[in-house]
């Protein structure tokens, strides 16, 4: 196959064991390209590689690791276009979005740059004369990071950027779904001068590239995001072979609109929240918690803007929501909305249509009169599907909130700062968000989430150093 995308393994384009087809989920007649599917063999040659490649790595020393993230971000910047519509193509969402997602991991890149050449230790005075201690952050070796299909540009960047610049070494494994984003990232990588063996991509199915990863006696940490089932079994398995493990997983996240809620903001947060990106975030706001004195008003405005939005071929100017990643998505969101209907909700849209091209076209969803107890409020859909809970007070929006499996973001809509701060207080989530949407987070500071949603140290910004760093504390006698 003349036009095979191939694994990057020791610095050499390899192929794999056989070949994966990527079609565009808005037109399944777009082909676009056939890829590498590794095996175990391939995450073993990366990972020895990778262990022979971090002393010369280390030796190079803050300055040259700062440099190289800097230019594979000017790179990706220049090329943020090509990229962005590679992603829109293979993954669905719609090009300005695609774009603004690359242009971040570009962002990514230049801030882990800046990190690299931060990473600071103390010194600390020893209770013995004549002792010094410092405590240093040191690299934790061969890092494994096995991303998603739904961010497939930003999620490996805020995986590779930071453990390149504390100085480890990576084999990257993108979803199976989206290898096109990643092999053109892996491309300006190597191009840009990352050392042999150093970033390594291995492409192919979980089952097979993935537990490899997870099993490899080399690779000591393993940084990943996707379900909760995956991410269960891989905790499981990275204890066993005693490897560090960051864990990024699902939501259900709610999204409080109080009575007092000024709804020239909640609606946009909760269209935007609920629906953009095909609603295909962990980030997304599924449970529109809503009290009763607006509940009413609230939900014809948020009907009628959610009608207006325009689905379509993720590649037309004219589309505000591109389709579903894949038919099994598809499918499982179809379930949700028979579901919603058996479990008693009032379902508004959320049927499938046929557009100009053959693909996963889905109109977006809301179930009302939903009950918090409902498995489509508690079980995470990953589409465009949101459940409106009707609660009578701040307290009953708070309980209803907190009663989940997960914990990534919690929004509340109101123009009380008693209550803004009761619910930034007492949400149960990593992310708490007032008078925005639940999805949309800054590059430079902490992502994650309690309970199902985050096993493990935060991602990004400077606490990403948590997991991408081991702690060092030496001790020397002066005297
Ligand atoms: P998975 O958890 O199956 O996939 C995530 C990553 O893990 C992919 O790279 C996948 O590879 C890999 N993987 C799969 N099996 C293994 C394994 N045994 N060992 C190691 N790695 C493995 O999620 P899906 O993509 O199948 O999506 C299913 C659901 O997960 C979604 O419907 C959604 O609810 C949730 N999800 C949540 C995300 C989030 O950001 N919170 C992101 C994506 C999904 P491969 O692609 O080759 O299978």
């Amino acid at each position: 196959m003349t036009n095979a995308h191939l694994n990057l393994i020791d610095g050499i384009w390899m192929p794999g064991d056989h070949l994966t087809e990527n079609r565009n989920p808005s037109d399944l007649s777009d082909l676009i390209g056939h890829y590498a599917a590794g095996t175990a063999a391939d995450v073993d040659r990366a990972a020895q590689a990778a262990t022979g490649a971090l002393p010369a790595w280390l030796a190079k020393g803050p300055l040259a690791r700062a440099e190289l993230l800097d230019r594979i971000a000017r790179r990706i910047d220049a090329e943020a276009e090509v990229i962005g519509r590679m992603l829109a193509r293979e993954e669905g969402k719609i090009l300005p979005e695609a774009v603004a997602e690359v242009r971040r991991a570009a962002q990514i890149f230049r801030f882990f740059g800046g990190e690299a050449l931060r990473i600071a230790g103390d010194a600390i005075a020893s209770v013995r004369p004549d002792v010094d201690i410092t405590v240093t952050r040191e690299p934790l070796g061969v890092i494994g990071l096995i991303t998603p299909w739904n961010f497939p540009a930003a999620i490996p960047a805020w995986k590779v950027a930071p453990a390149l610049a504390f100085g480890n070494a990576v084999i990257l494994k993108p979803a199976d779904l989206v290898p096109g984003t990643a092999q053109m990232l892996a491309r300006i990588i190597h191009e840009e001068g990352c050392p042999a063996g150093i970033f390594n991509l291995v492409m192919g199915p979980g089952s097979v590239v993935g537990h490899a990863l997870v099993h490899h006696p080399l690779v000591t940490a393993i940084s990943f995001t996707g379900s909760v089932t995956t991410g269960r079994a891989i905790a499981r398995s990275a204890a066993e072979g005693m490897k560090k493990v960051q864990l990024e997983m699902g939501g259900k996240n709610p999204m409080v609109v109080l009575d007092d809620a000024d709804l020239d903001i909640a609606v946009p947060a909760c269209v935007n929240g609920a629906y953009f990106s095909t609603g295909q975030r962990c980030t997304a706001s599924s449970r529109l918690i809503v009290q009763s004195g607006i509940h009413d008003a609230f939900v014809a405005r948020l009907t009628g803007a959610m009608q207006d939005l325009r689905v379509g071929h993720a590649l037309d100017g004219d589309s505000q929501i591109g389709p579903v990643a894949s038919a099994a998505q598809l499918q499982g969101n179809l379930d949700y909305v028979a579901l919603a209907r058996a479990e008693g909700c009032e379902v508004i849209g959320g049927d499938t249509f046929d557009g100009p091209t053959e693909g996963f076209f889905q109109r977006p969803a809301l179930f009302l009169n939903a009950r918090n107890d409902m498995r489509v409020s508690r079980e995470e859909i990953f589409g465009p599907c949101a459940a409106v809970i009707r609660v009578d007070s701040f307290d009953e929006a708070l309980a209803v909130a907190n009663d989940t499996d997960f914990g990534l973001s919690a929004g509340i809509c109101t123009a009380s700062l008693k209550h803004a701060r009761a619910f930034r207080q007492g949400a149960k989530a990593g992310m708490v968000m007032v008078n925005l949407p639940t999805a949309g987070v800054d590059f430079h500071v902490p992502f994650g989430g309690t309970k199902g949603s985050s096993h493990g140290p935060r991602e990004q910004g400077r606490y990403a150093a948590e997991f991408f760093t081991t702690i060092k504390t030496s001790y020397s006698f002066a005297g």
